[in-house]
């Protein structure tokens, strides 16, 4: 039975992508700050009939360890999904902002991801190459790795070098058969942007995205799934873009 795992699976994104691998026949590994958090996921997980393991823990305090628990806590994981990230605290001027702010949200979207990334990726390569499967590293990365927003800059920083961290892993891991693929949603509705609805509300209204809509939590995690399934094989170190169109540029 393949093995998967995801961070920040407690609610939105990660919680979709938890019940969609669920519903495609993997047992899960779940990561959130604490195991309050994942009560609902590991419901609708065990609802499916899979089985669960649960590594709750601050990514930015405890990122190795974290990762090596998630690795082996179910047995040999066919896929990693990195999908646990923070927004500013505070949205403002570029020219304002102190280094706590920076370091809270980088240490999150980017170190501890890293280091979380590294410890899974030891693993996976002490361990045999599956004949005739394959192994993956799906990372969650955001449309604001590529558009700026000078009112949240280091949540742009955050994910602009959570993206090449997906291809430096790439490069590494292809001879192991593990294929590392960065997912970029747009603007999708979850309780991250809910304090911000109704600016996007509008801005979607105004025509922002060729596909006037939100993006839902399970329009990522279908991309997710059908990454994990090997249904890619000849592809790594790409981006899909899960954004209705917001990445496109017209003249
Ligand atoms: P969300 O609703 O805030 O969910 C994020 C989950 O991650 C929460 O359960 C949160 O726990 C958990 N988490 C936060 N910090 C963590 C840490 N240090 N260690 C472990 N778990 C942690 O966010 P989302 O909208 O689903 O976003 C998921 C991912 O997609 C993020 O990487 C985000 O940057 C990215 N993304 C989102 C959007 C969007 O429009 N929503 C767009 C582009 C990219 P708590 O609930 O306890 O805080």
């Amino acid at each position: 039975m393949a093995i998967a795992s995801v961070t920040g699976a407690g609610r939105g994104i990660g919680q979709a992508i938890a019940v969609a691998l669920a519903e495609a026949g993997h047992d899960l590994v779940l990561n959130d700050l604490d195991e309050a958090a994942l009560a609902e996921t590991a419901e609708a997980v065990t609802a499916r009939g899979r089985t669960l393991a649960l590594v709750p823990g601050d990514i930015a305090t405890d990122p190795a360890a974290i990762g090596a628990r998630m690795a082996v806590a179910l047995g040999p994981l066919a896929c990693h999904v990195n999908n646990a990230g923070i927004p500013m605290r505070t949205r403002g001027d570029l020219l304002e902002g102190g280094a706590e702010e920076f370091d809270h949200v980088l240490g999150v979207n980017l170190r501890g991801t890293f280091l979380l990334t590294q410890a899974v990726a030891r693993q996976m390569a002490s361990e045999p190459v599956p004949s005739g499967s394959r192994r993956s590293i799906i990372s969650i990365t955001s449309a604001s790795a590529a558009l700026p927003s000078p009112e949240r800059g280091a949540y742009c920083m955050s994910k602009a070098a959570a993206s090449m961290m997906v291809k430096l892993f790439a490069l590494r891991l292809a001879e192991l058969g593990i294929m590392c693929h960065e997912v970029r949603p747009g603007v999708i509705r979850t309780p991250m942007t809910a304090p911000v609805a109704a600016r996007y509300d509008a801005m979607i209204a105004g025509g922002l995205t060729p596909v006037a809509r939100w993006g839902e939590a399970e329009d990522v995690a279908r991309t997710v799934a059908s990454l994990a399934s090997g249904a890619h094989p000849f592809s790594t170190g790409d981006v899909f873009h899960v954004d209705g169109g917001l990445h496109l540029h017209r003249l």
